[in-house]
């Protein structure tokens, strides 16, 4: 087991009092363990910053109790915690140096000057913006200025690094080109980081764990491919890149395959889909479009289902299929790739043209019954 560092336990959080209080935080549990890049993923007013600042120690958990290597952690005013925070804004100060921004803070701690400097030296180093010491920070662009930032946050050696969005200020190419160096940082520095963000790709891309957020709760918490390929719940599968719903009628067949009897289109075998604990009866599925393949209509087979092409997008490397089944009750999303040399690709776009009757292919590991 890895070791935990920081633990949420039955963390709640609320802001006000009466009718106008609001719950930023509902019963929140997580442990994040040791040199692990963890993300707080989710929409606006979900309570990212909210579980950021109580780890941090900038809020009190209104209940439950906030851990650092087992310890609790309430009494411990933020400057004594070895936890250090990147904000969006870089809040460097505009009359000291680079170099002097990054030594300020281990000179408050009681680190003497001159190994404060070596110190500074080595995080530019590591930022790879070594010969910017003596520069203002005015002179540097926003992306220089986000890692020296991070230069001097990671100063001091805090267990845990909490960065609350540092990338949404950047433009595109320097967000991608600093995911690549937040990353790099993590690994380097063997240092926990804590990241939050709204973007899914940037989880995705960055995270060896993503906790979904919504309203308060975690969701889900799971590598990125686990929490792409078996999400729990339809937000989860709707937040994180394009999904299919299907509802219906769950059943075992004979055989002790799961079955789902589509609300108004017909059955379909399910193979080994893996079924939220107890789910029977009226129950959601989420496939996701790439998964699902199609093929010429008539051909009844078990894992497949009727329909018809309503509409056909060519997006470059893939083409969208919008399919409806049962007569509209229904409809799925297909994404199909269109390889270059590949002949099945262009004969298919043929014959699947708008308005052509198909059957829609749903392998045996694709379809997830969701818990709500
Ligand atoms: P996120 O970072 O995911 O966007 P926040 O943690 O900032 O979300 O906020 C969660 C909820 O708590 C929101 O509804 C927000 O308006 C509310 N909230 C956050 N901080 C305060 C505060 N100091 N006073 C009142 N409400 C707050
Ligand atoms: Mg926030």
């Amino acid at each position: 087991m890895p070791e935990i560092v920081v633990a949420a336990r039955s963390v709640s959080k609320s802001f006000g009092s009466g009718a106008g209080a609001v719950k930023a935080l509902d019963d929140v549990s997580v442990d994040i363990f040791q040199n692990e890049f963890f993300t707080m993923l989710g929409p606006s007013g979900c309570g990212k910053t909210t579980l950021l600042r109580l780890i941090g120690g900038f809020e009190q958990a209104t209940s439950g109790e906030i851990l650092l290597e087992g310890a609790a952690l309430q009494d411990l005013p933020p400057y004594k915690r070895p936890i250090n925070t990147v904000f969006q804004s870089y809040a460097l100060f505009p009359h000291l140096t680079v170099r002097q921004n990054i030594t300020f803070g281990l000179e408050m701690k009681g680190i003497d000057r001159k190994q404060a400097n070596a110190r500074a030296d080595e995080m530019l180093e590591l930022v790879q913006l070594a010969q910017y010491g003596d520069r203002s920070p005015s002179q540097l662009s926003g992306g220089q200025q986000q890692r020296i930032a991070l230069a001097r946050a990671l100063a001091p050696a805090p267990k845990v690094l909490l960065l609350d969005e540092p990338l949404s200020a950047l433009d595109l190419k320097l967000r991608k080109e600093m995911q690549i160096e937040l990353k790099r940082l993590q690994t380097e520095t063997g240092i926990t980081f804590v990241f939050v963000t709204h973007d899914q790709e940037e989880a995705l891309a960055m995270s060896d764990r993503i906790a979904v957020m919504q309203a308060g709760h975690i969701l889900q918490i799971g590598a990125p491919r686990e929490i792409y390929e078996q999400p729990t719940h339809r937000f989860v599968a709707d937040f994180i890149g394009e999904s299919n719903f299907l509802t219906g009628e769950l059943l075992t067949s004979a055989q002790g395959d799961l079955m789902l009897r589509v609300d108004g289109v017909g059955d379909v075998s399910l193979g080994d889909a893996t079924t939220a604990p107890q789910k029977s009866g009226q129950v959601t599925v989420s496939i996701r479009p790439e998964r699902l393949s199609l093929g010429p209509a008539g051909e009844p087979k078990e894992v497949r289902l009727e329909g018809r092409v309503a509409g056909v997008v060519y997006i470059g490397t893939d083409t969208a299929y919008h399919i409806e089944l049962g007569g509209g009750q229904q409809s799925l999303r297909v994404r199909m790739q269109n390889s270059a040399g590949n002949a099945d690709a262009r004969n298919e776009t043929r014959n699947f043209a708008k308005g052509a009757p198909v059957s829609v292919t749903i392998p045996a590991d694709a379809a997830r019954v969701l818990v709500d």
